[in-house]
């Protein structure tokens, strides 16, 4: 019965129900003529916007709520023990006070009720993948910002799925929570910036749409912290200039803004008036996922190479489990002093996605060449990608490195919501400016 309605000539102003999809005649009516519901999206461009960022609503402890429902109304948080920090707290220990990143005994001061739950990172990463396939029957345009979000581009998609985008969403919004057991928030706009802002809107189960008409008075009411790239020591910076409204920046000139802040300074421009030419990615088109640093100094010693190569297999391995790809062939990038490329090959049993591989294979190549010559760039990568699901088998690692590939799942969390620093390895641990990727390839 769905088939017979011509959804793509249906009055965006009237809108559609999220839960039965069924568009609606009346633009003032508060339920759905049909099943009842309060759930109905309506936006002047409703029928036009196209780029999606999908988010899955607190996905740590929604997978585990999911699994053991007699914690489904109770507080729950994810994180490491008592001494660990919040990964994921659930809607009902939020509205506490807890929060991601919070220490544990300060969330559990906050709410001492809270039932704590150490992260299971393989459950999460086979749901989060059960999500991404769903995400790619939509659209091969899926660009995936971390384990449990993504961009997507529905552009031109219309005749395939015999509806528009927005439609097409909230029937997968509604398909996860059967399938998987999960929610999501949906932001739809007609461009990355705006579509991220738009799905933290109205969290959870959220739906926002943020049209091109209204982009620049929607903006000129936010901070400047809502502008990708901005944290907290740029906006402190920002705020130092008398800067703290995004509507102050719609005002500036580029030129003024670049002086000021360089690179930074023309996207503050951009992004303020809701410009934002971003293409949505699909990440398995690259062929190969590198990092590589230049040195302010040549290096000869292995003692300085060493960490410079931990550093990167780390950067490359981190960027593969953001896309969800592996690597099957993990080549070692050198420039001498002279300005000589050297690149050096192995090709692995079977692809790989683990920093420790990475690094172990790769020290494996560099050990060849660290005989004197002096070193101004070096350089690690991973070719020959595949899908993860195929990389690093549990069966032929052994029980050791599976112990590490899981450590690595947590260490991959803690950087996620503290940043790169925050978790330093044996190797990197302590390194300068020197010792750190200052351009990545
Ligand atoms: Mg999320």
């Amino acid at each position: 019965m769905f088939a017979a309605m011509t959804f793509a000539v249906n009055d965006p102003e009237a809108g559609f129900c999220r839960d039965c999809l069924r568009p609606q005649a009346d633009a003032a009516a508060r339920r759905c003529a049909a099943c009842g519901s309060p759930r109905l999206l309506r936006h002047a461009e409703l029928h036009r916007l196209s780029i999606a960022h999908i988010d899955c609503d607190a996905f740590y402890a929604a997978v585990e709520k999911r699994d053991r429902p007699e914690l489904r109304d109770r507080p729950l948080i994810i994180g490491g023990g008592k001494r660990g920090v919040v990964s994921t707290a659930c809607y009902i220990a939020r509205i506490k006070g807890v929060r991601s990143a919070m220490p544990m005994f300060k969330a559990l001061e906050a709410c001492p009720e809270a039932v704590v739950i150490k992260p299971d990172m393989e459950k999460y990463v086979l749901v989060g993948r059960e999500v991404r396939r769903m995400m790619q029957a939509l659209t091969p345009l899926v660009e995936p910002i971390s384990i449990d979000e993504a961009f997507l581009d529905l552009s031109g998609t219309q005749k395939l799925h015999g509806m528009a985008p927005a439609i097409v969403l909230a029937r997968f919004a509604r398909q996860v929570e059967r399938e998987v057991g999960i929610t999501v928030s949906v932001g739809l706009s007609y461009c990355k910036f705006l579509a991220k802002v738009a799905s933290d809107f109205n969290k959870p189960r959220g739906f926002a749409v943020i049209g091109e008409a209204e982009a620049l008075d929607f903006l000129a009411e936010q901070p400047v912290t809502l502008i990708w790239g901005v944290g907290k020591a740029f906006a402190a910076t920002l705020a130092r200039d008398g800067i703290t409204q995004i509507a102050q920046l719609q005002t500036m000139e580029r030129g003024t803004l670049m002086k000021r802040y360089g690179t930074m300074g023309d996207r503050l421009y951009h992004l303020a008036r809701g410009q934002d030419t971003r293409r949505v990615h699909a990440e398995h088109g690259a062929k190969s996922v590198s990092a590589e640093t230049t040195f302010d100094i040549d290096l000869a010693a292995p003692g300085d190479l060493v960490p410079v190569l931990r550093a990167l297999s780390e950067t490359v391995s981190a960027r593969l489990k953001k896309a969800g790809i592996a690597g099957h062939t993990v080549t070692l990038k050198l420039k001498t002093h002279d300005f000589k490329i050297r690149t050096r090959n192995r090709r692995l049993s079977d692809p790989t996605r683990l920093a420790d591989r990475i690094f172990s294979t790769g020290l494996g190549l560099l050990e060849k060449e660290t005989d004197g010559t002096r070193y101004r760039l070096i350089g690690i990568g991973v070719a020959d990608l595949a899908p993860d699901d195929r990389a690093d088998p549990s069966d032929l690692v052994d029980t050791a490195a599976r112990k590490r590939a899981l450590a690595e799942g947590a260490v991959d969390v803690l950087r996620e919501k503290f940043g790169k620093k925050a978790v330093e390895t044996g190797y990197t641990f302590g390194k300068g400016n020197r010792g750190r990727p200052q351009r990545e390839g």
